[in-house]
C-alpha cells in the first residue's frame, strides 16, 4: 500500500503557542485515519497544514510523494469538508455542488454529470433544486460532502463534520460516511474530539495532546494497549493503578491502567474464594457510588487503603443486588493491567 499523506517532524507555531509540535505521521492510501484529541490539541491545525491553509514553520509534508510546501490549496489533490458546511444560502443544492467545477472552468455538460454523480453518492439526487434552508442538518452535511466529492479528490479532509448534528443523526451519518469511504476507496482524514466516533469509524487513530501525538494505532490497540496515561484516560474510561498500589499488588513500582470491565466485583461474604484465587490479584473495599447506564452499571469502590477503583458490569435481568456501602472484593487477571510509559500519578 502506498503512502497518501506524510508529515515529517512538522511544527506550526502561532507566536508563543506551538499548535503542532514535531509531528510525524504516515497515512496510507485508502485509509480512514482520524485525528483525535481535546480542544486546542492541534488537530485542526494539522488538517489545515495538509490542506494548505497553513504553512509549517518546520518539517515536510508530502502528498502522494510530492512535496506540498509550495503548493497552494487548489493544487493539492485534497478537499476539505468543514464543520459549518459553508454552503452558499442563495444557491440551489446543484449550484452549490457544481460551484467548484465552475470556478475551475469545467465545461457545463461534464459539470452537470459530475454534480449528479456526487449527489447520487450522498443519496440526495432528488434534492438538487432546493436551497440549503430547505434541507435538514444531516442533508446539509451531505451536500457539503458532495461538494468535496465532486472534485474526485484522492484525499478527503473532514474537520469535525458531524459536530453540529444531534446524537441519533450523528450515528447514522457515521455509518454512512464509513460505507461511502469503503465504497469510494479514497483516503479520509477525519478530525474529531469524540473518542467513540474515532474508534468506531477509523482504521487508525492518532491521539493528540498539546500539539504532540501520543500514539497512533488501531482503535483496538488504543483501547487495549494504551501507551500513556493520557491515551488510557482519553480513549474510554479507565482506572490508573498508581505506583504505591502497584507496588503492593505486583511488587513493581510502575503505573498501570486497567479498564473497569476487566475488574470483577463480588460481595465479600458471598464469594470468599475469589479473593484467594491464585491467578487473580485482588483488593477489598466498599461501594461508594453506583451509576446505572442501562446496558451496564458502574460501581465506584473505595479501597481499604484509600484509593478509588471502578468496576463496570454488564447488566443481566437477574442481577444480584449490590448496594451502596456493600463490602466487596475486586479482582482481576494480571494480564488486564497495562503498563504505561513515563506516567507519573
Ligand atoms: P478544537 O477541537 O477546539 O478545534 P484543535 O485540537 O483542532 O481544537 P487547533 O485549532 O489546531 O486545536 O489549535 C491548537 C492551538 O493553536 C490552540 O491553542 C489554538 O488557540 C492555537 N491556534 C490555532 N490557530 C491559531 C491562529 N490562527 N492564531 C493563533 N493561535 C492559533
Amino acid at each position: 500500500m502506498s503512502t497518501s499523506v506524510e508529515l515529517s517532524n512538522v511544527t506550526r507555531q502561532f507566536g508563543e503557542v506551538i499548535a503542532v509540535n514535531d509531528v510525524s505521521i504516515h497515512i496510507q492510501e485508502g485509509e480512514f485515519f482520524s485525528m483525535l484529541g481535546p480542544s486546542g490539541s492541534g488537530k485542526t491545525t494539522c488538517l489545515r497544514l495538509i490542506a494548505g491553509f497553513e504553512q509549517a514553520n518546520q518539517g515536510r509534508i508530502l502528498i502522494h510523494g510530492q512535496e506540498a510546501a509550495h503548493l497552494p490549496p487548489y493544487q493539492r489533490d485534497v478537499n476539505t469538508v468543514f464543520q459549518d458546511y459553508a454552503l452558499f444560502p442563495h444557491m440551489t443544492i446543484e449550484e452549490n455542488v457544481a460551484y467548484g467545477l465552475m470556478v475551475k472552468g469545467v465545461p457545463k455538460p461534464e459539470r452537470k454529470a459530475r454534480t449528479q454523480e456526487a449527489l447520487d453518492m450522498v443519496s440526495l439526487s432528488s434534492y438538487g433544486k432546493r436551497t440549503p434552508a430547505q434541507l435538514s442538518g444531516g442533508q446539509r452535511q451531505r451536500v457539503a460532502l458532495a461538494r468535496a466529492l465532486v472534485n474526485r479528490p484522492r484525499v478527503l479532509l473532514l474537520d469535525e463534520p458531524l459536530g453540529a448534528l444531534d446524537q441519533q443523526l450523528r450515528e447514522q451519518m457515521q455509518t454512512e460516511l464509513k460505507s461511502l469511504q469503503r465504497q469510494l476507496g479514497i483516503t479520509f482524514i477525519f478530525v474529531t474530539h469524540d473518542q467513540n466516533e474515532a474508534l468506531s469509524m477509523s482504521d487508525r487513530v492518532a491521539v493528540f495532546n498539546r500539539g504532540k501525538i501520543e500514539q497512533v494505532d488501531t482503535a483496538k490497540a488504543l483501547y487495549n494497549a494504551p501507551k500513556t496515561r493520557f491515551v488510557a484516560e482519553f480513549v474510554g474510561s479507565t482506572n490508573i493503578i498508581a505506583e504505591q498500589l502497584a507496588l503492593r499488588l505486583t511488587e513493581s513500582a510502575r503505573t498501570f491502567s486497567i479498564r473497569p470491565e476487566h475488574i470483577q466485583l463480588d460481595p465479600v461474604q458471598m464469594n470468599p474464594s475469589t479473593t484467594s484465587h491464585p491467578d487473580r490479584l485482588s483488593v477489598q473495599g466498599t461501594i461508594s457510588e453506583i451509576l446505572y447506564h442501562g446496558a451496564s452499571t458502574r460501581f465506584n469502590v473505595t479501597l481499604d487503603t484509600g484509593e478509588q477503583l471502578s468496576a463496570q458490569h454488564t447488566n443481566a435481568l437477574a442481577d444480584r443486588p449490590l448496594n451502596l456501602s456493600t463490602r466487596v472484593s475486586l479482582s482481576w487477571l494480571p494480564s488486564a493491567m497495562v503498563q504505561l510509559d513515563g506516567a507519573k500519578s
